[in-house]
């Protein structure tokens, strides 16, 4: 069957060793030592068919190192192809594995779809929630484990450590991928075995659902399914709601932290599932939402979350912006950021 590679044994103390050897780059950062991240996301090598694509793209980027800027957060952009049989939504896994044993100093590498969008900058994810635990995944237990629905968890949005279990993982998630007709027969089971799939090829998501679920001894007690905010949130039900959220006034954990645009292949024509008006529009929305909250800090808004138009919103008074403000002064000069 395919592999990533040259199974790699011992790990964990290769790792520790590495890191011992190396003080000056730590897994732990600053303030609060929580872990040390990278961010890892990426797009295709060749540019998009559709002509707003690859602008969308570059936004969709401009966010993230929003985010990351702001939380400390280190970012890896991919978009070579490492391995030919890992096409499309399963380049991430030989990349995740590449990353992994390249950087020992990152404790977690989050990976985060390029339709993926950062639609709450303030919030800070609780680091210290998953110290056992080496998956986290939004979604819900019941619908993974009772219902085995397709969509009983995200794979565009998730944190994995960089450790033994999660090159195992990977080992064993990967042979269900390999473009042709591997990738064809495992589509054939996943719509046999788990609820509401359709019948097309082998995807990541299914995939990992697949072996959670037949595999629940193995992987099942590292695996963190986290539903308290949107560490994924699917677009649909949220792109209408950015001007009465901000209305309410921001909310820790209650603005959807990540707005994914499943479904909607910017860089393909919208041929699947949704109106193509539908998405584009909800993407400059969610767009518009999050760089409101980057643009504020320096005095301007958006005229509307459906334009890219921006006005003055505070004079210029020679004070520093954030001087008596506490929530511009969280995010111009973050104490959760690492040092
Ligand atoms: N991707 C990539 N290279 C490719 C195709 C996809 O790196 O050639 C990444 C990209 O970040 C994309 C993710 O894989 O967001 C998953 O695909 P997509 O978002 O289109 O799937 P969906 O979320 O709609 O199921
Ligand atoms: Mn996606």
């Amino acid at each position: 069957p395919y592999s990533l590679g040259r199974t790699i044994l011992g790990y964990d103390a290769r790792r520790s060793a590495w890191l011992a050897a190396h003080p000056e780059f730590p897994a732990r950062v600053a303030p609060a030592g929580r872990p040390r991240v990278l961010v890892v996301t990426g797009s295709a090598p060749a540019r998009c068919p559709d002509p707003d694509g690859d602008h969308l793209l570059l936004r969709a980027f401009k966010n993230k190192v929003d985010y990351c800027r702001i939380h400390g957060l280190d970012v890896f952009y991919n978009t070579a192809f490492l391995d030919a049989e890992m096409s499309g939504f399963w380049a991430k896994l030989p990349l995740l594995r590449m990353l992994m044993v390249a950087h020992p100093e990152a404790e977690l590498i989050w990976w985060v779809d390029s339709d993926a969008v950062f639609t709450d900058m303030l919030f800070e994810i609780p680091w210290e929630r998953y110290a056992v635990h080496n998956l986290v995944l939004h979604g819900w237990e019941a619908k993974v484990f009772d219902e085995k629905s397709w969509i009983g968890v995200n794979t565009g949005s998730f944190l994995i450590r960089n450790c033994q279990w999660s090159l195992d993982l990977l080992d064993a998630w990967a042979p269900m991928g390999p473009r042709g007709p591997v990738r064809d027969r495992y589509g054939e089971l996943f719509a046999e075995e788990l609820s509401g799939r359709p019948p097309f090829e082998a995807d990541d998501q299914s995939a990992l659902i697949y072996l959670l679920v037949t595999q629940r001894q193995r992987w099942g007690d590292k695996v963190f399914i986290e539903s308290s905010y949107d560490l994924n949130g699917f677009w649909e039900g949220i792109v209408d709601r950015y001007e009465e959220l901000r209305r309410a006034g921001h909310d820790d954990g209650r603005w959807p932290f990540v707005t994914h645009f499943v479904g909607c292949k910017p860089c393909r024509r919208y041929a699947d599932s949704y109106p193509a008006e539908r998405c584009r529009r909800g993407m400059e929305r969610a767009f518009n939402f999050a760089d409101d909250q980057i643009l504020k800090l320096y005095g301007f808004a958006h005229e509307s979350l459906n334009t890219t138009a921006v006005r003055r919103v505070r004079n210029e008074t020679g004070e520093p912006l954030d001087a008596g403000d506490e929530e511009l002064g969280r995010l111009l000069h973050p104490t959760f950021r690492a040092a």
